[in-house]
């Protein structure tokens, strides 16, 4: 995960509920990737380390175990470097032309300079991440299939021009509910629309309340869509099933109001994150116990890391 900011409900619902039950059946790295972040955030990189506590701080307060998971921070453990650069060498340069995130990234961030080398080997660096701990199977969203295929294909090529390294990570696809930010647009921390979970009770009240809704559901009497109502896109990812078909019925017949739906949402989430933001505050409190866990997983992440590159540089001859 990118530390370029407070996390948000998109997190929750399209990686972290996934990752707090995959570590108990798998052996899981966890990465705060500070040189993903620097990627796009170079003109800002004082934010970085700041925001590293803060995902870390998230992290640790949602349910991520360091006794069952290693949590690490990518830039503390320099072999992800040296693997990044051995693999760019050989990677042809179109399989990178062709990624499609690099323009769509580049797109939706135009404030950023992103036509950098850096950027483009921005795949390249992420299937270290992947390769150098051996990784069996990561779990990713659908926007980021092409990314794992395209670390299966590299991991392909080191193993057929030196020896087999690395095993080819299997793709473990997630379902990412697509979540709609207070501005009705994706949630995402660039757009500055997020619903973190950091956020008080009082601030998940006033950014739902003043959410739109079905544009076409002018009055209280007019019947709605749903499915055209970006707040429901939050029921969709919190709310029971039989809740929702509820407010489904009474949307459709506006037997319900948006001010009567949308509190249930927002009694919904308050509730749900109590238990984190009371976590949230003891971490808050004790800022080294965050860096001494990070230190510990840098420490675990690390020894791993080693023993892969020491492999690497023999198959290749170094
Ligand atoms: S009733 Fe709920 S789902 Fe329907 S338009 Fe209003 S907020 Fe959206």
């Amino acid at each position: 995960m990118r530390p370029t900011g407070p996390l948000h409900l998109g997190h929750l619902a399209g990686a972290l509920r996934n990752w707090i039950k995959l570590q108990e059946q798998y052996q899981c790295y966890y990465s705060i990737v500070t040189w993903h972040a620097f990627s796009s955030e170079y003109q800002n990189s004082k934010e970085i380390k700041k925001n590293t506590f803060e995902v870390a701080a998230d992290w640790l307060s949602i349910g991520l175990d360091p006794q069952k998971s290693t949590l690490f921070v990518q830039s503390e453990i320099k072999e992800h470097a040296e693997l990044h650069l051995l693999l760019s060498m050989i990677i042809p340069l179109p399989w990178l032309q062709r990624v499609p995130t690099f323009k769509e990234m580049q797109r939706e961030l135009q404030e950023k300079d992103l036509n950098t080398y850096g950027f483009l080997g921005y795949p390249v660096l992420q299937t270290a991440d992947i390769l150098i701990y051996k990784a069996n199977v990561v779990p990713v969203g659908e926007d980021q299939a092409y990314h794992l295929e395209l670390a299966r294909e590299i991991a392909r090529r080191f193993n057929r021009l030196f020896g087999k390294v690395f095993p080819e990570p299997q793709i473990m696809l997630t379902e990412v509910p697509k979540l709609a930010g207070t501005d009705g647009r994706k949630m995402s921390k660039s757009f500055h629309n997020s619903i973190n979970l950091k956020d008080s009770p009082e601030e998940i009240q006033k950014k739902i309340s003043t959410m739109m809704t079905d544009t076409k559901r002018k009055r209280r009497k007019d019947p709605g869509n749903p499915d055209d109502c970006p707040v429901f896109t939050l029921h969709k990812a919190f709310v029971s099933k039989s809740k929702r078909e509820e407010i489904i019925h009474g949307c459709q017949t506006a037997e319900i109001g948006c001010l009567e739906c949308k509190q249930i949402i927002i009694d919904t989430l308050i509730k749900k994150l109590a238990s984190f933001r009371e976590k949230r505050k003891i971490y808050e409190e004790k800022p080294d116990l965050i860096w001494e866990i990070l230190e510990q997983g840098n420490k675990k992440a690390r020894e791993k890391a080693i023993s892969t590159m020491e492999e690497v540089r023999e198959k290749i001859g170094f």
